[in-house]
């Protein structure tokens, strides 16, 4: 190689590139300048964008503001007044801390600074037009700073081509914006977009905050749980399981109040649900994580999205054992949901002049088909009469039987209204709660066949019965393997009624997913008991007797999670006389 042919990048090229980590679009733009906000302790924060923060992203603060030398120096590359050592990065409580993000926004773009120090009497205006010279003068005081970014990656064609549709774009920042606002409650923030205003939060308590982002119905469908474990605090808002959702991004986690994404925190999450939800559905909760800033690292990712920690197992044990908790302590409480669909589904068998004489507070709203959570903000009328999750316990009381409809729900009178109760699903669950105790007690009621049932598994069942055949004890079947044949001799007690070779062939099908292991048995009953839940819901029903009738609702007030199947479908669903008056139009 010639000698001479390296040479210093310019800063102007130096800050684009780290701009192609910091900036990926309009939504970082929007991060980074509220979170310099934060860090300036701003009581109020007010973001403006234009076609979705492509043409034009304002953030203006009421924060400390910065005096004419800083106000060019933090448009340097790594000026930063938040950090001098490495030392204090170990125990970041600010945001920022890399004193890129300025000098990466003014690279690619046309960037307009205002800011001013408390009480100065005059204020500072800097320019920068894609990366180029750093223009600054007096300008009149005003209290904090306001950051303009107009005409985002203008130099830089390639990254303006790799932008997505104004509407993703615009989604992306509302989405950025409302998990910032959510984890800052005490913080005013508005976000007005092509001069609409979408959002207007007023400083609040947690409670309100997440009202307003997350729904009322995620409000009264959600439980507060808070544990402390081995130094970690973790408390949040956990959506009952009833209440689930199709995509995963419902499950926001804030770690010492840095909003992040990852994929550990939500798989401890879900693991919190995992006995009470299906695997295709997600929780949707707001976990927040808190702990000394020591133990988790915040310098992974050059958009800080990530984080590190020093106990990732402490970590998502404390997530797990929060999410049961929150749990446990809702297990016989059903979503609102679908009591508030069924109320919707009467009112719109309605004849149309009953609905019209009387303004029915549904009317109006649309039905969602279950098992849809919905977690849009739209008003839903039965929410503020429904008692809170996290009001006091309070024992179940599902009533007495009156009838069976249709050999597949019971309809009961509870002092105060009336309770459907699912046949099937409460049975599943029972039937998945009893066994599961008796299989952490290493003590599953087997049933013994008269005759012992021949099973011909297929090639790989019989290999892997030939090195497993003790596993299957554990869970209360009991074979004899002959050549190419296994003969079923027990069965457990709980599923007597079910087909012997059916269960047994689901078991070990389980079992060569998950493990055979003892450490395994939890994930390996659910995935059993999920299976055969799926044929199991259509059988034809069956005839119940009124004493077995109140003998299933007994059994289920005594049955933890009983308020939903092993997928997540409610159990039963409960209306109160209130309800009912209001569905004839007897009450507002
Ligand atoms: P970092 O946040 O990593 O320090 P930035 O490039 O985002 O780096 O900001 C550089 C510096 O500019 C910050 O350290 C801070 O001192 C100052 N600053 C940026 N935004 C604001 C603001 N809204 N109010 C007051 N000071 C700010
Ligand atoms: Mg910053």
């Amino acid at each position: 190689m010639a000698e001479g042919v390296i040479h210093l990048l310019s800063p102007q090229i130096a800050n684009q590139i780290a701009a192609g980590e910091v900036v990926e679009r309009p939504a970082s733009v929007v991060k980074e300048l509220i979170e310099n906000s934060l860090d300036a302790d701003a009581s109020r924060i007010v973001v403006d964008i234009e076609q979705a923060g492509k043409r034009r992203i304002v953030v203006e603060d009421d924060g400390s503001g910065m005096g004419p030398a800083d106000a060019c120096l933090a448009l340097q590359r790594h000026a930063t007044s938040k950090i001098t050592s490495l030392d204090d990065l170990r125990r970041i409580a600010s945001h920022g801390f890399r004193g890129e993000a300025l000098p990466s926004i003014a690279s690619v773009s046309r960037f307009r600074l205002m800011t001013c120090l408390a009480g100065a009497k005059e204020g500072t205006e800097v320019r920068v037009d894609g990366g180029g010279e750093v223009e600054s003068r007096p300008a009149p005081p005003r209290k904090g700073t306001r950051i303009e970014v107009l005409d985002l990656f203008l130099n830089t064609p390639a990254r303006l081509h790799f932008m997505r549709t104004d509407r993703t774009e615009e989604a992306a920042v509302v989405e950025m914006f409302k998990a910032l606002a959510l984890a800052y409650p005490a913080v005013a923030f508005r976000l007005n977009c092509d001069g609409r205003t979408r959002l207007d939060l007023p400083a609040g308590s947690a409670h309100a905050r997440i009202t307003a982002l997350m729904g009322e119905e995620f409000s009264a469908n959600s439980m507060e749980q808070g544990i402390e474990h081995e130094g970690v605090h973790v408390s949040g808002h956990f959506g009952l399981p009833t209440f689930h959702h199709r995509d995963a991004g419902r499950m926001l986690f804030l770690v010492n109040g840095r909003v992040v994404r990852d994929r550990q925190l939500m798989a401890a999450l879900r693991a919190g649900y995992q006995d009470v939800m299906f695997h295709d559905r997600y929780p949707v909760a707001l976990v927040r994580i808190e702990m000394d800033a020591k133990d988790v690292d915040v310098n992974v990712h050059p958009a800080k999205r990530e984080v590190r920690f020093s106990q990732p197992q402490t970590i998502r044990a404390s997530v797990v054992a929060c999410a049961r908790a929150a749990i446990s302590g809702t297990g016989a409480q059903v979503s609102t949901v679908p009591a508030t669909q069924a109320m919707q589904s009467f009112a719109r068998s309605l004849p149309q002049a009953a609905s019209s004489n009387h303004s029915l507070p549904f009317r109006g709203s649309t039905g969602q088909g279950y098992p849809q959570a919905a977690g849009r903000p739209a008003r839903v009328p039965l929410a503020a009469e429904t008692p809170r999750p996290y009001a006091a316990e309070v024992p179940l009381d599902l009533g007495q039987p009156l009838a069976q409809i249709h050999r597949g729900y019971i309809l009961a009178q509870t002092p105060d209204g009336i309770v459907i109760v699912d046949q099937h699903a409460a049975h599943e669950r029972i039937t998945y709660e009893r066994l599961k105790a008796q299989l952490a007690a290493g003590d599953v009621k087997v049933q013994r066949l008269l005759t012992p049932v021949a099973w011909r598994p297929g090639e790989r069942e019989m290999a892997w019965l030939h090195d497993h055949a003790d596993a299957l004890q554990a869970y209360g079947i009991e074979l004899h393997l002959a050549d190419d044949t296994a003969r079923i001799t027990g069965i457990p007690a709980m599923l007597r009624d079910e087909s012997p070779i059916g269960i047994a062939s689901e078991l070990v099908a389980a079992c060569m997913l998950t493990g055979a292991q003892a450490g395994e048995r939890g994930r390996v009953l659910e995935r059993w008991l999920g299976n055969r839940a799926c044929k199991g819901s259509v059988k034809a029903g069956r005839l119940l007797k009124s004493e077995e009738q109140a003998a299933l609702l007994r059994t289920m007030e005594h049955t933890p999670n009983i308020a939903q199947c092993n997928h997540g479908r409610p159990t039963y669903v409960r209306l109160s006389l209130a309800d009912l008056d209001r569905l004839f139009g007897r009450r507002e």
